[in-house]
């Protein structure tokens, strides 16, 4: 899965959500019974078999009774019955959307002395009354007496004391009877809406159920490692023009009454062994667009008629991705087709559901009129992404969600692997310093981080690990055993690995011991156990002397809380002469060496910073103003200036303003994508935290300093010799010019803006990667008729790339009006839940004064966000951010007093973290704007 963790700035139509009531209709529950009974009592008759009823009149049978009930719960399911293969129909009413799950689980029971079968289902989604085991020689046994435990989201099915006899025999396989009513909600099956062809409002309903979805959509086993087949139909009125897909291709389909068509059943092949959360289905109105592997895999991206064209590039993408996954595990796509949904309003970014992967529809749908090389790039990578889990996750899924980083974090790595073979001219793998290492580092680099494999206590636990330091630390641990063994071992081992463990499980020691299998690596377990049970990073100290480099190492803190804490490090010193590797396991080492070291940790590669000493940092600073300065590679100088620009944060090793600017100064005669992309995100970082002081607007002025030539080499248009990194430079250059004030390129978007807004759509001869810069450029000149019709165009627009691009535009007007328009739009109960949260991020990211307002808004409105939200784990982790970059204490107090009275607990990481943060914000203030401020007088006096 790809959460909203990984989207900055996910959105959808402000018109594309139904509100729906959250309530069970039990009206269905009385048929449900009535039907269960009679066939029953037809089964009775029919074959005159021995048979057990219990119909326990217990009124308090369904309560939820927790602590006080006979039956105990825990969080993890007993172990004494295992599903095999579930046969699960739904049956829908379209025109109410709710539905009928039917169901027949063959399971096995290991122990025949018990007396409930305890399973998962979410009473809140789901109802049940009355269940029915039957045995293989067609005895019955049947049950009212259900008890829920909402704690744990289970249900106990209790036959009682007569189940025992029941089981007694040789048989071990039983089919377990059920059948539940449902509603279409907010759980793990929603709907949501979307503007199509000719200014209809469509709907389409689908299922996203990782982690915990599945028990409020159907009756299961919901626990990754309870494996089953799934033979799943589904049974729609088709004259509504709805269809359904679903994990497997359709086998049949079928009126439910032969008399009356009107009612189709689609019957889907049965599926392969695979975890509850990974069944999927969708009901819509779409069409899609098709093409087939080289190994004869049919892909689909199904999109709203009107959008189907903006499928192709992420179905010509899934083409090129599976084919070369297929090369590089060693191992057949497992399934005969892979269908790509793009869905308004989703909870996820995409879901990796097994032959049916879902997407939010700005990272599946592109346009080149109006969508941005780095929305392009994005798709790539998500797509890319969710085809990967199809091996890692879904054919070998994790044991239990404390590994949730051998799902994510490897699939993440490999996401990398998918786009390189896709588009190796884009030279994806550079950009992994920026994106993956960089973020998991701002995550990593707080107290309160977690450890990659960490325990999940409670169902809302495992939501808040869908995080960057699962995703992108992991793949940075991924990174570095692949650099350990090197490519050829490494994939063998996991090929190895994958084989081993398809259609099962795995835990961290069953890859470890995979792995040894291949590689002998004695080291390799250790290495992997010291960086995955610990929280943080290391940052190294270097020193120069003769004839050694000495090296300490400490926990990087951008709080500055020191501990003990050590890391074995693969350090990579680049000298004049060549590369020396050494394994760095204690406190402090001596490397010896009479060559000069040039700088450490060669293209990045470990997760870890590096501070250097004056001489060595003198070093760097001397080759970055040479004329051979482009001998270091762009990864190399984007480590570099990455580690100085990011250390300035970090309050355990404390350089100073002149360390870290000595060294980012070179940027203006920077051309490469790499070294900006990190400087460009840390300037803006200190932006938002000086803004209002002396600082900010000498570093607005540094940064026009650094950044008009770029400017003026890149231009408005794009060049005939431009490359993806310059197309992406493009982008980051001018929104870096546009926060540093720089009003030539504020006037000439502003301009170009205009244009725009009379010919209908960005004018040709610029960029398309610059339409976001004139948006903004349009913000900035805060003009209330361009907000209307900005607002109109993100109403209307069919191109969810555009969208995005628009909402952050809208999000930097600063008027009163305006600001207050956008803010009751969040609030409005037919906003997406998407659009709601995504315009309280967005004015939270965009000054000091739509910050505040912004926040103040939140407060007020807290009860309502988090009702509106069901306090989801993502949503409500993603509306924290919204204070992150407060830097007085004054505001300290407030975030912190008021997420005190106002626990979040479901995102209580996310809680802790934002407090840590502003506390950071303050101290960084309080040591080292003074210092940066001096620098830059200093600098820009010369
Ligand atoms: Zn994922």
């Amino acid at each position: 899965m790809q959460d909203n963790t990984h989207n900055s700035d996910a959105s959808t139509s402000l018109l594309e959500k139904v509100p729906v009531e959250k309530t069970i209709c039990l009206g269905l529950t009385k048929k449900a019974l009535g039907i269960v009974i009679a066939a029953f009592i037809v089964l009775a008759g029919l074959v005159g078999i021995v048979v057990a009823f219990w119909a326990i009149n217990n009124t308090n049978a369904k309560k939820d009774l927790n602590s006080q009930n006979p039956v105990s719960f825990s969080f993890r399911l007993p172990t004494d019955v295992i599903p095999v293969h579930y046969d699960v129909h739904f049956d829908f009413d379209i025109h109410g959307w709710t539905y009928i799950v039917r169901e027949n689980i063959v399971i096995d029971i290991k122990n025949k002395s018990i007396e409930q079968i305890v399973l998962h289902l979410d009473n809140n989604y789901l109802d049940l009354d009355n269940a029915t085991l039957i045995s293989p020689d067609d005895r019955i046994i049947f049950t009212n007496n259900i008890v829920f435990n909402s704690t744990y989201q289970t249900v106990a099915i209790v036959f009682g004391a007569e189940l025992k006899t029941f089981l007694q025999g040789n048989y071990s396989r039983f089919n377990l009877s059920l059948e539940c009513p449902g509603i279409v909600s907010d759980g793990g099956l929603t709907r949501s809406n979307y503007l199509d062809e000719g200014g209809v409002i469509k709907t389409v309903a689908v299922t996203d159920l990782e982690p915990t979805g599945a028990r409020s959509v159907y009756p299961c086993f919901d626990e990754p490692s309870l494996k089953a087949t799934f033979n799943t139909s589904i049974s729609i009125d088709t004259t509504t023009g709805f269809t359904a897909i679903s994990n497997m291709p359709i086998l049949s389909t079928l009126p439910d009454d032969p008399d009356d068509t009107t009612v189709q059943r689609f019957q889907f092949e049965t599926t392969k062994k695979m975890s509850t959360y990974l069944l999927c289905f969708t009901i819509s109105q779409y069409a899609a667009t098709e093409a087939v592997t080289s190994s004869n895999v049919t892909i689909r991206v199904h999109a709203p008629v009107s959008r189907i064209q903006q499928g192709i590039f992420a179905r010509d993408t899934a083409v090129k991705a599976i084919e070369a996954y297929v090369q590089y595990f060693g191992i057949d796509f497992p399934l005969p087709k892979l269908d790509l949904v793009a869905i308004p309003d989703f909870s996820s970014i995409g879901m990796e559901n097994w032959g049916i992967a879902t997407f939010s529809m700005e990272v599946l749908l592109w346009d080149d009129q109006v969508s941005s090389i780095k929305s392009q790039q994005y798709i790539a990578k998500v797509v890319s992404h969710e085809i990967c889990h199809h091996w890692l996750g879904d054919l070998v899924t994790l044991s239990w969600w404390d590994n949730l980083w051998l799902n994510e974090g490897f699939t993440q790595y490999h996401e990398y692997v998918g786009v390189d073979s896709a588009y190796p001219e884009w030279k994806i793998f550079d950009q992994f310093i920026k994106i993956e290492r960089d973020a998991a580092m701002r995550s990593d680099g707080v107290e309160s981080a977690h450890q990659l494999v960490t325990p999940v206590e409670g169902p809302k636990g495992m939501l808040q690990l869908f995080d960057p330091i699962t995703y992108s630390k992991g793949a940075s641990l991924v990174r570095m055993i692949k650099n350990r063994l090197g490519q050829e071992t490494f994939q063998k081992a996991l090929t190895n690995y994958l084989k081993k463990f398809s259609y099962s499980n795995a835990n961290t020691s069953d890859l470890l011991s995979s792995f040894y299998e291949t590689t002998h690596d004695e080291g390799l377990s250790q290495f992997v156990i010291n960086w995955s049970t610990q929280p943080g990073f290391p940052a190294i100290s270097v020193v120069s002397k003769p004839g050694a480099v000495s090296l300490s190492q400490g926990r990087s803190d951008m709080n500055g809380q020191s501990t003990s804490q050590l890391w074995s490090i693969p350090v990579t010193l680049q000298t004049d002469k060549g590369i020396l590797s050494v394994m760095m396991d204690n406190a402090t080492i001596e490397v010896p060496t009479n060559d000069t070291l040039v700088y450490v940790n060669v293209d990045g590669d470990g997760y870890y910073r590096v501070k250097y000493d004056a001489t060595t940092r003198d070093t760097i600073v001397r080759i970055l103003s040479s004329g051979n300065w482009t001998l270091l590679s762009s990864k190399a100088r984007g480590s570099i200036v990455d580690d100085a620009i990011s250390l300035l944060f970090d309050q355990t090793l404390a350089v100073d303003a002149n360390y870290t600017m000595s060294i980012v100064k070179y940027l203006g005669r920077e051309r490469a994508l790499v070294p900006w992309q990190t400087a460009a995100e840390a300037f803006e970082r200190i932006l938002d935290l000086t803004e209002g002081s002396e600082c900010h607007v000498l570093l607005q002025a540094f940064l026009r300093n650094i950044t008009t030539s770029v400017v003026e080499t890149l231009g408005w248009s794009v060049r005939p010799e431009d490359t993806h990194d310059d197309l992406l430079l493009r982008g980051e250059i001018f929104s870096l010019a546009v926060s540093a004030n720089n009003t030539d390129v504020i006037r000439q978007g502003y301009q170009l803006f205009l244009q725009a807004k009379s010919l209908g759509n960005p004018p040709n001869t610029s960029a398309v990667d610059l339409w976001p810069i004139m948006l903004e450029s349009a913000g900035r000149n805060n003009n209330g008729t361009n907000f209307h019709w900005m607002l109109k165009r993100y109403q209307e627009s069919l191109v969810p790339t555009e969208k995005e691009d628009l909402l952050a535009a809208l999000c930097t007007f600063e008027g009163e009006a305006q600001m207050n328009e956008l803010l009751a739009i969040s609030l409005n109960p037919n906003t997406t839940s998407v659009d709601s949260v995504g315009i309280l991020k967005r004015m939270g990211m965009n000054s000091q004064l739509s910050r505040k307002t912004a926040w103040n808004f939140l407060k007020q409105n807290w009860s309502a966000y988090e009702q509106a939200n069901s306090g989801s784990a993502f949503i409500m982790a993603d509306i924290l951010t919204v204070p992150s970059l407060f830097s007085t204490k004054e505001d300290y107090n407030d975030v912190k007093d008021f997420l005190e009275k106002h626990q979040v607990v479901s995102a209580q990481v996310a809680s802790e973290e934002v407090v840590e943060k502003i506390d950071g914000n303050i101290k960084w203030r309080e040591g080292r704007q003074q210092a940066l401020t001096d620098w830059l007088k200093e600098y820009l006096n010369q």
